[in-house]
């Protein structure tokens, strides 16, 4: 190891930084949220740090640097050229860092992923900085945004876990498990409350061995895998056992946690159906026994999902759940074929209906059939000439623009335009080959050209 990561202490204390210009202004921040008490010297200061001198933010002196400024200076940061801030640094044994300059520097200033209290600084030793910062880029994606807040959390209940677990070892262990447990999902969710009331059965377990169990109510997005949630990854590789539908693809199923148990319940002709009933019970029964059963879902779970339904029959019985929302289909599908959901010129409203209902009822088209409003309807395909035929007798215009797009955002996506008038003729080829979306309203006129040329799409996707 070329250098030791250390984590200093700078609150209140003096810092120095020589020079101006953005790599400057990039370390100065750093400074300033590490509480360091900053003094600029440079005779040119560029705005951003004229501003932050305005502000009160920093000392600025307007000048050439001078030795004696490092005198006091717990480290020195140097954004110029000058080998006399180096020298002067070294000399009074202040650690010194020269920006781009590692054989100047006695230190390096890393790449910095800030989720206090937890820091991470990504170095290269200087070989190769970019690398580091693409590095961190990456690690900024894995770290939950609420680290931190999990963090603390964990510190406001040392006390409490010290008193009622005796000896160091079982306290490791509890602690092991806490960050592995729904409680510390709840936090990283922003729910606080819901996390402490889980603290207390999870210290009384410790005892008793057992898991708390959870339903994690997941939505897995409309089918590329690029577009889960980072809650959702984070819960996918957390579960025992995931009961999934026959909208998850297998990309998607591979992204949950390789020894979770795998339970289809979708309703695929030929293979067994759950009915809603047996996955309600099968969720709760998972859960009891401590397990964190994961509900994978397309799209988002409360959009067509019946995400609702399960959340409230598990919760009802006392099982903790957490949601992850997804990115539901007519988002997803509309983004990849480039039709917007609104627009200022051709929709001020956007609807998401469902051409099939639990009861067969059907929804009020009538009201529907506005010209300056987005459609998007979930499960209409085998439904599309009657659902245009009674858009059109409430009077939309019978050439108002309409998609269908199947398997969208995913590799076998299709999209094909056309007229409502047109509607049943257009969605009679693509019957049972996939899940589909109708879409009606004037925005589709945006990807129209486009969606005509279909590999140019993909290529463009
Ligand atoms: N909860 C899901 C919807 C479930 S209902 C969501 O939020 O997206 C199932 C219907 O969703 C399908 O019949 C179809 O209309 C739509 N759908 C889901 N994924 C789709 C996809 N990749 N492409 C097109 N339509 C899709």
């Amino acid at each position: 190891m070329d250098y030791l990561p250390i984590f200093v202490d700078l609150k209140g204390r003096k810092a120095l930084l020589v020079g101006s210009g953005e790599p400057a202004l990039q370390k100065l921040r750093l400074l300033r949220r590490a509480g360091a008490a900053v003094t600029v010297v440079t005779p040119e200061p560029s705005a951003g740090i004229e501003g932050l001198a305005q502000a009160g933010e920093i000392v600025l002196e307007r000048r050439a640097f001078a030795a004696e400024d490092v005198r006091g200076c717990a480290v020195v940061i140097g954004a110029t050229a000058d080998p006399a801030v180096a020298t002067a640094a070294r000399e009074a044994g202040i650690p010194v860092n020269i920006v781009d300059h590692a054989e100047l520097s006695t230190f390096i200033v890393p790449a910095v992923i800030d989720r206090s209290p937890i820091v991470v600084g990504i170095s290269s030793g200087g070989a190769a900085p970019l690398l580091a910062r693409l590095l961190r880029a990456k690690l900024e994606l894995e770290l939950p945004a609420r680290l931190g807040d999990l963090a603390r959390f964990a510190q406001r209940f040392r006390g409490a876990v010290r008193a009622v677990i005796g000896d160091a070892p079982s306290r490791r262990r509890f602690w092991e498990r806490f960050f592995d447990s729904p409680a510390a999902e709840q936090v990283l969710a922003g729910n606080e409350r819901a996390a402490r009331e889980a603290m207390l059965p999870l210290l009384n377990r410790i005892s008793a061995h057992t898991q708390a169990g959870a339903v994690y109510l997941v939505g897995a997005g409309p089918g590329d895998p690029d577009l889960l949630t980072g809650r959702a990854l984070r819960l996918m590789q957390q579960a025992d056992i995931v009961f999934y539908d026959e909208l998850i693809g297998p990309e998607i199923l591979d992204r949950v946690r390789r020894d979770a148990l795998r339970v289809y319940v979708g309703k695929t002709k030929g293979r067994h159906a759950y009915t809603q009933d047996e996955i309600n019970q099968a969720l709760l029964r998972e859960a009891k026994a401590g397990r964190r059963v994961l509900r994978l879902k397309g799209g988002d779970p409360f959009v067509f999902g019946r995400g609702g339904e399960e959340m409230d029959h598990v919760r009802r019985h006392g099982i903790e759940v957490i949601v992850a929302p997804g990115i539901t289909a007519a988002i997803g599908c509309l983004a990849d074929a480039g039709i917007p959901l609104t627009h200022r010129d051709y929709a001020s409203s956007v609807t998401f209906v469902t051409g099939h209902t639990r009861d067969g009822a059907d929804a009020d088209w009538a009201s529907l059939a506005q010209s300056d409003r987005t459609l998007v309807v979930y499960m209409g395909l085998s439904r599309a000439g009657a659902i245009a035929d009674q858009l059109m007798a409430a009077g939309l215009d019978r050439t108002t623009p309409v998609a269908i797009i199947q398997n969208g955002t995913l590799p076998t996506q299709t999209v094909v335009t056309g007229v409502v008038r047109d509607l049943e003729a257009l969605a009679a080829p693509l019957a049972g080959q996939g899940p589909a979306l109708l879409v009606v309203g004037k925005v589709v006129t945006l990807a129209a050209a486009w969606a005509q040329q279909p590999d140019q799409a993909r290529v463009a996707v």
